[in-house]
């Protein structure tokens, strides 16, 4: 297999730290960019030193939203806060990170020639009316709403992709990623997922958004790297779809979630957040075809992994707290 220059913007967040640690351990020399608004060198926890040592691995602080000069043949762009959270919290620098950040690893690319995967998200399928979502489908997106600046900077972000393909051949992959859950999680991060599985180890009952019949697939980090690495290397440009298809509703994640901790969580309801999806789950049909992709890891195991780190973490944090 030969090796690469890797860059991977967002590459200290939650999915970006996975993906820099499977190409560094691929043999690929990674270069890590994050202006750390969420994401955390801690991420890569005890193989930080071996890291740096390396002499393949290199973080550079930096904001996507600015032009930079780097020289690289595989871009992942990844750059852009994933949680309601905190797309939501500066929305205006999400829509100049989802538009303006796009636009420079595209020039980038451009000039390098490298070959480019763009993480785009479910969210450009909106509150869906086809079900379960394929890539041809397009949408319905509130195009003035709170997650606007997200869906519709996500939508941008894939149609500068074409643009760039189309007008100046750059090499485009577009990974449509659907819910994604796993160690590396914030727990403040506000999804659903780290919010459950705080409640439950800090013996809270779970914030339900409205009745809780409204569904998402969820799919273990291990499985969409997977993806990733496969659609990089694989002979396409439009967008492929990458998560798991096992449906469940958010009240039976609850009840999952009880299952896999011993103890049945107790529950409270919120208001629903405006525009928030009533349904969604990828169809796979493409990612299977295209790129003999399965996702391997179930419900129930990736639970298990994601509890005893976020156990860990919230530990770590209460130890932290503590006066000495
Ligand atoms: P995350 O918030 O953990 O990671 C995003 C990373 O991008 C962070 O490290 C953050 O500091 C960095 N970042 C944000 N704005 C930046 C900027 N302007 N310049 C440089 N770095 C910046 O989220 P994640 O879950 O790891 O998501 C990674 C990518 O995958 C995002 O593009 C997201 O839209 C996409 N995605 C994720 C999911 C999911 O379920 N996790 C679903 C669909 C799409
Ligand atoms: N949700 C919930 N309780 C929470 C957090 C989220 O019921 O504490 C719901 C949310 O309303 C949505 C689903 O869980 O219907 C998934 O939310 P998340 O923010 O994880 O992802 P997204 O809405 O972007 O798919």
């Amino acid at each position: 297999m030969s090796t690469h220059v890797v860059l991977v913007t967002g590459g200290a967040g939650f999915i970006g730290s996975h993906l820099c640690l499977r190409l560094f351990d691929e043999g690929h020399h990674v270069i890590c960019l994050d202006n750390y608004f969420t994401g955390r060198r801690e991420n890569f926890g005890e193989r930080h030193s071996e890291l740096m040592l390396s002499g393949r691995f290199e973080f550079v602080r930096h904001d996507v939203v600015e032009p930079i000069i780097l020289e690289a043949d595989r871009i992942f762009h990844l750059a852009c806060p994933a949680s309601p959270v905190h797309y939501q919290y500066n929305p205006v620098k999400t829509i100049k990170t989802n538009v303006v950040g796009t636009y420079h690893m595209m020039g980038l690319a451009k000039r390098t020639k490298a070959r480019i995967l763009l993480a785009s998200t479910s969210e450009v399928y909106g509150d869906p009316s086809v079900h379960p979502q394929p890539e041809t489908y397009w949408g319905n997106v509130n195009p003035i709403g709170v997650r606007s600046c997200y869906d519709e900077g996500k939508r941008v972000a894939e149609t500068l992709a074409m643009d760039y393909h189309r007008q100046h051949k750059v090499d485009i992959r577009i990974a449509r990623i659907f819910n994604t859950y796993g160690p590396n999680m914030a727990t403040n991060d506000g999804r659903v997922m780290s919010n459950f599985i705080c409640q439950a180890l800090q013996g809270q009952p779970a914030t339900i958004y409205g009745e809780g019949n409204q569904t998402r697939s969820f799919c273990y980090v291990s499985d969409l790297i997977d993806g990733f690495c496969r659609l990089m290397e694989a002979d396409t440009t439009g967008p492929v779809n990458l998560g798991n298809d096992t449906e469940i509703t958010i009240l039976e994640l609850v009840e999952t979630i009880g299952k896999v901790m011993g103890k049945p969580m107790e529950i409270i309801h919120k208001p629903l957040p405006q525009d928030d999806p009533t349904r969604r789950r990828p169809d796979l049909t493409l990612a299977r075809k295209l790129l003999n992709y399965e996702p391997k890891v179930s419900l129930q195991e990736g639970l298990g992994r994601t509890i005893e780190y976020l156990a860990r973490i919230l530990d770590e944090q209460a130890n932290a707290a503590e006066p000495n």
